[in-house]
């Protein structure tokens, strides 16, 4: 006991920490796509091929990623070039060819963005009505990046939080980052969210979103956090912040010059008798192999804070049994629990990324098979959906008919939770909405419910 009367002061300072040296972050966005060195020697075409690509889509990439994730000798194979490089394939090769001409003709700035926000127009900027539906109010005014789709959960997305340390070319979020400002959804200041949750007790968890609000500085997150420890926020109990900053930007955590206050507004929260849950976004193990992806990892935990993995199922990145196998291992190794295999939605590049259903689901199969118990936590593969979050269970044969079988693991009304439901199987279907009752059914047990719903919200 003695050590700890004598300690220093802040949690931070007790934790042994091997020593690595500062980072500067050094970015690039799709206008500094000449000054990355390590592409330059790929061929002429996918160089233009990432430029047309990049004036649709959001890219980003930053120094660490490519010098210490990439394995360049696998490019263009290499799952994490293909999680952060745009490929061609990316556009409906309609929409290519029209911003490649626009490229080839030396359009000027402004034409290239009206194309840009044109094409962008038709690739679902909002899937799963979240524009229209989640928008909670207090004192009858919208709060803007506030989202309640689920009772015991609220989404908040800090506006100085908008972006990430590299962009990953599958983001359904990709809306937010192409600075189209009426798509945005960043909030509102701390004082709406607290009066917000004051209000809603029956609200447990607040799940801190993005973007990825590890970019912000620690005395934002602070604001925001801090007061939750005052008893009238005793109703939260957990506090998640969903991040891919351990995959992108460990150092975050490290040697950032505010990395030891994060650590130190954990540690606070955790004795102040919160569940701090980090929503770890990764999709390879191949981002788990640094030192300093380790030491973030450890730091983190040191804390008492939990680390939960979770990411789609991506085509090119990931679909893969062995590769989510190697990774839930390694998690489980480091302390991490793997929570969900998500699938990917239908917005943005999905028809370059997107598995049929019953495949991702062949491959969560196969994986787990090959880990222990403790990295069969994860579920999946789960659809976030309309109506909520949907889980492939199965695939089986009941009275000759071939089915998906299927349950809520989150739905907008909890008592479709964990009830098992039944789809006709495809081989080819993506999404929910391209699934059939099965049994001859005309509808799925929640379709008019939901349908209700949608209409009560306007
Ligand atoms: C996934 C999700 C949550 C959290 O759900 P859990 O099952 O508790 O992890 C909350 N809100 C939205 C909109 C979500 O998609
Ligand atoms: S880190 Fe998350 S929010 Fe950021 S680009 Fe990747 S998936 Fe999107």
């Amino acid at each position: 006991m003695n050590s700890i009367v004598n300690a220093p002061e802040t949690f931070s300072a007790r934790i042994p920490t091997v020593e690595f040296e500062e980072r500067r972050f050094q970015v690039y966005t799709d206008r500094q796509l000449d000054k990355i060195e390590a592409i330059q020697s790929l061929p002429e075409e996918t160089l233009f091929e990432m430029k047309v690509v990049s004036s649709v889509l959001p890219f980003r990439v930053n120094e660490y990623v490519i010098n210490e994730l990439i394995q360049w000798d696998k490019v263009p194979n290499d799952p994490i070039y293909q999680l952060v490089f745009p490929q061609r394939e990316m556009l409906k090769p309609e929409h290519y060819e029209r911003m490649a001409d626009m490229h080839r003709s030396g359009a000027d700035k402004k034409d290239i963005q009206a194309v840009a926000k044109e094409i962008r127009d038709d690739l679902n900027p909002h899937p799963a009505g979240q524009m229209q539906m989640n928008l909670p109010k207090l004192d009858g005014e919208v709060l803007e990046g506030v989202q309640h789709k689920y009772r015991e959960t609220v989404l908040f997305f800090p506006s100085q939080g908008q972006t990430c340390h590299s962009y990953c070319t599958f983001c359904f979020r990709w809306a937010q980052f192409v600075g189209d400002k009426d798509l945005k959804m960043a909030s509102t200041d701390a004082e709406k969210l607290h009066g917000y949750l004051r209000n809603h007790t029956e609200v447990t968890d607040l799940l801190v979103t993005g973007g990825d609000p590890m970019v912000m500085k620690t005395k934002n997150l602070v604001q925001y956090l801090e007061p939750l420890l005052e008893p009238e926020f005793d109703h939260i109990q957990t506090i998640r912040i969903g991040t891919k900053a351990l995959t992108f930007w460990p150092y975050r955590f490290v040697t950032d010059k505010d990395a030891d206050e994060l650590i130190d507004l954990f540690a606070r929260l955790v004795e102040g008798g919160k569940h701090v849950a980090i929503m770890a976004h990764y999709n390879h193990w191949q981002e788990i192999t640094t030192d300093i992806a380790e030491e973030a990892i450890r730091r983190i935990r040191a804390t008492g804070a939990e680390i939960r993995a979770q990411g789609p199922i991506i085509k090119h990145v990931n679909d893969d049994a062995d590769a989510w196998a190697k990774m839930w291992k390694k998690q489980v190794k480091l302390g991490i629990i793997p929570y969900y295999m998500f699938v990917e939605r239908d917005t943005g590049a999905k028809n370059y990324f997107e598995l049929p259903l019953a495949q991702a689901y062949e491959i969560y199969r196969e994986a787990m098979k090959n880990v222990s118990g403790l990295g069969r936590t994860a579920r999946g593969p789960s659809m976030s959906a309309g109506p909520g979050k949907v889980e492939i269970q199965g695939i089986a044969e009941i009275k000759g008919e071939k089915v998906f079988v299927l349950r809520f693991l989150q739905g907008r009304n909890p008592d479709w939770v964990q009830r098992p439901f039944f789809a006709k199987y495809s081989d080819t279907a993506t999404w929910l909405h391209e699934l059939e009752p099965a049994f001859g059914e005309e509808k799925f047990f929640f379709e008019d419910e939901y349908e209700a719903m949608r209409k009560g919200n306007g």
